[in-house]
């Protein structure tokens, strides 16, 4: 088989690569493969909270999370297939100095600036978001309506499946792919299955990135960090409050042409909250009836050697931080049960912002990695983004110099 593209890594990058890229591609012509070691979702992307929304301080991070949250509300119009987004609005708190209040307005008049749909909140604003959070009086925050959550296995499987309805090709269970170079150009990859021929080939494999560079003598600086939920049962839904209330369409959950998808419509007991005082970040998980806390930032997470395995768990310590700051903010949390916990991990750079680009020695092989945790916020405007480049189209979706690796070569 000799593909145009073939992505190895079937996480959330790799099948919104191989959707755009399957879009764009002839399926006879141009084929596009992904093949994927395990099952799709195995890695980072399937224990993922998979938060989203575009409330970031800086300005080209903001306007690809506002694109990427287009796509991801439009898809089921376009596509009639869903990514369980659950729009339940996300509130920004304010960490509390001067200096982050100046900082939190300045960012809330970018967002604005960049079209996106955000609301300055003060504390009695924030209150009636929130019933029962614990502000003070001069508190402030942004709420940006259109944003929320994804079911993460939803994604990567609506993905893979548009993909595959657009002529290409996922194949799971592949293993050890061996990157071919020939004159300084990929000509494809080794696998225990066979050779796959291929003009372009793709990392998409987050933290296992390093492992597959490395066999080419190619070393980045990336780190991989060690990141943690804890899960508490979420607490009782007033329906009469909820103005979508969870109605059991009986469609089997993937066809949503005509009806929402359930996972979209389930109710909540408050929106995703990001405290920027207290460093924390939850969302409500109806599904599993609990509520997904986890740590805002990444500069305290512990370094790992590498890629933490499917069944890791936080620490005693992560749970009892995490209890105690949600406590703290949501007092209703506090009489919750425990729910269990999550440990995996991200893929971060130096400079704190990701890698998409081709690999500077190795002409046709490109990377993606390094998001630092904003992986489905950003997943389908880097799709796109990467698949113009692939193809040598004019580049729409992001500026590719701010994410290129040349920034890192040499510096392994
Ligand atoms: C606890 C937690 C919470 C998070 N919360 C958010 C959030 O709220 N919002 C957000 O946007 N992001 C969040 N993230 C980040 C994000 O979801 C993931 O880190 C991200 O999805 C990684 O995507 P990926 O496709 O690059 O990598 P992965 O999902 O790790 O996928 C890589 C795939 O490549 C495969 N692979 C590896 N090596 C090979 C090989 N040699 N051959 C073939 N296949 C291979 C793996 O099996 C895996 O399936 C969170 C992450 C964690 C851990």
């Amino acid at each position: 088989m000799k593909a145009k593209i073939l992505i190895i890594g079937g996480g959330g990058m790799g099948t919104s690569i191989a959707l755009h890229a399957a879009t764009r591609c002839d399926p006879l012509d141009e084929p596009v493969v992904l093949i994927e070691r395990d099952r799709l979702g195995a890695g980072s992307s399937g224990r993922s909270g998979a938060i989203v929304h575009a409330a970031y301080s800086d300005r080209a991070l903001c306007g690809m999370a506002r694109d990427s949250l287009k796509q991801y509300m439009h898809l089921t119009t376009h596509t009639g297939r869903s990514v369980g987004h659950r729009k339940t609005g996300v509130l920004i708190l304010s960490g509390d100095s001067k200096e982050e209040r100046e900082h939190h307005h300045a960012d809330f008049e970018m967002q604005r600036s960049l079209g996106i749909n955000a609301e300055e909140l003060d504390a009695e604003a924030i209150r009636a978001r929130v019933p029962g959070i614990e502000v003070d009086d001069d508190a402030i925050g942004i709420w940006q309506a259109d944003g929320g959550y994804l079911e993460p296995s939803r994604t990567i499987e609506t993905f893979a499946r548009l993909a595959r309805e657009r002529g290409a090709t996922t194949r799971t269970g592949i293993t050890g792919p061996r990157v071919l170079v020939e004159d300084g150009r990929v000509v494809g990859v080794e696998t225990d299955q066979g050779r796959f021929e291929a003009e372009h080939v793709v990392l998409a494999i987050g933290a296992w990135t390093p492992v597959l560079l490395e066999q080419l003598g190619v070393k980045w600086p990336l780190r991989v960090l060690r990141t943690e939920e804890h899960f508490v049962t979420m607490p009782p839904v007033d329906i009469s409050d909820e103005d979508e209330g969870f109605q059991d369409h009986g469609g089997g959950g993937h066809e949503a042409r005509f009806v929402p998808d359930p996972l979209e419509t389930l109710p909540v007991a408050h929106p995703v909250v990001i405290d920027r005082e207290n460093c924390f970040h939850i969302r409500c998980d109806p599904q599993e009836e609990r509520s997904r806390v986890g740590r805002l930032g990444f500069k305290r997470l512990p370094e790992l050697d590498g890629p933490l395995g499917p069944t890791e768990q936080a620490s005693a310590e992560f749970s009892d931080w995490a209890r105690g700051s949600v406590a703290k903010r949501l007092p209703f949390y506090a009489d919750m049960e425990d729910r269990g916990s999550n440990a995996s991990h991200i893929t971060v750079t130096p400079d704190g912002r990701g890698i998409v680009g081709e690999v500077p020695e190795v002409k046709g092989l490109w990377v993606v990695t390094g998001f630092s945790g904003l992986d489905y916020t950003l997943a389908p405007s880097i799709g796109e983004g990467l698949v113009q480049m692939i193809l040598g189209k004019p580049v729409s979706a992001f500026d590719p110099s701010f994410f290129a690796p040349d920034r890192f070569s040499g510096e392994g």
